[in-house]
């Protein structure tokens, strides 16, 4: 199905920036909109219930399994996640850019549901600069901080499934690259014929 928004899926090993890269890119640009997740674990530090997640019951996720209300979930660090297709069908269909920040495993789910669905892999510079931005952010207890090392490296094994690859070593830079990807998506014929119509017609393309 050719809907009018852009799906753009981003993964990233925990720490490698994508939060930080997904939160000023929606700053920047109204245009893309995020999905929020359901997870059933537990909120960190100043999260709110509907915000960055909808935290849920084990019970409740394993309702909305059975519902079909997913399309797709995934275990990531021993808890559950899930991307709702109510949060991006009706949004693309509307128009928007919505922006998933998601593990590996559902962004490759996700594409074989939106064959159109454009996937992003950020990459830290360093396992060391990886270790130290898990340390500094400071959210996470030191087992749970090994645990995503650990996961990291899985994660990263499967970067050549997506199709671009941002490397978050300098923030800015980092940022100049998505916000490209977003804009060429933008920029793609049939994109350009639905945002631009008056010009395709004065000039008599079909
Ligand atoms: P490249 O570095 O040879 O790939 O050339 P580019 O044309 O992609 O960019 C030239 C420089 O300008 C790069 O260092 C970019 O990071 C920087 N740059 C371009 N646009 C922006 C922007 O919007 N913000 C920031 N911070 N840097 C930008
Ligand atoms: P993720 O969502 O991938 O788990 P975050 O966006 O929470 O990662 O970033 C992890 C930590 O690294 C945060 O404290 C963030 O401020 C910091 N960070 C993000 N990008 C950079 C960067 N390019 N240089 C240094 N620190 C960064
Ligand atoms: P965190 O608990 O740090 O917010 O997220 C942990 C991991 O779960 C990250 O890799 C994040 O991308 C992933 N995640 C968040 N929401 C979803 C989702 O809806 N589906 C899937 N598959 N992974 C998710």
């Amino acid at each position: 199905m050719d809907y009018p928004g852009n799906l753009f899926v981003v993964a990233a090993p925990s720490g490698a920036g994508k939060s930080s890269l997904v939160k000023a890119l929606m700053e920047l640009d109204a245009r893309v909109q995020p999905s929020v997740s359901h997870t059933t674990r537990a909120p960190r530090g100043q999260e709110k219930h509907g915000r960055e997640y909808f935290f849920v019951s084990q019970q409740e996720f394993d309702a909305m399994i059975l519902g079909s209300a997913f399309v797709e979930w995934a275990n990531v660090h021993g808890f559950r996640y899930g991307t709702s297709k109510k949060a991006i069908e009706e949004r693309i269909a509307q128009g928007a850019d919505v922006i998933l920040e998601i593990d590996f495993q559902g962004a490759l789910q996700i594409k074989k549901t939106f064959a159109n669905a454009v996937l992003i892999f950020i990459l830290p510079p360093s396992w060391d600069e990886l270790r130290s931005r898990l340390e500094r952010r400071g959210e996470d207890s030191p087992e749970a901080i090994e645990l995503r090392l650990k996961n990291a490296e899985l994660e990263v094994a499967q970067a050549h499934e997506f199709d671009f690859v941002i490397i978050n070593e300098l923030f800015e830079r980092a940022l100049f690259d998505l916000k490209a990807i977003v804009h060429a998506q933008r920029l793609k014929f049939s994109a350009q014929r639905r945002a631009r119509a008056d010009t395709f017609q004065t000039l008599h393309i079909a």
